[in-house]
């Protein structure tokens, strides 16, 4: 994460926000529900184990807000 990603016509500006957190399912690919903290995300594959035994693969997502900064 670098905190600015600069294009042509504007740049985008990390703005200090609290990351959002969800986790996804590697073999079906649906996400959990957005949770403040990895440990709550994380929290849906108890749930999705259960609907589904053999999605035994996951990703934790972490996301960062960004700002338009126009030039
Ligand atoms: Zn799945």
């Amino acid at each position: 994460m670098s905190g600015e990603y600069r294009f042509a016509r504007f740049r985008l500006v990390s703005t200090g926000g609290q990351l959002v957190f969800r986790a996804q399912c590697e073999v079906c690919e649906e996400l959990g529900p957005q949770a403040g903290t990895g440990d709550a995300a994380m929290m849906w594959t108890v749930f999705h184990l259960d609907d589904y035994p053999d999605h035994e693969v996951f990703r934790e997502l972490s996301s960062t807000p960004y700002r338009v900064s126009r030039r």
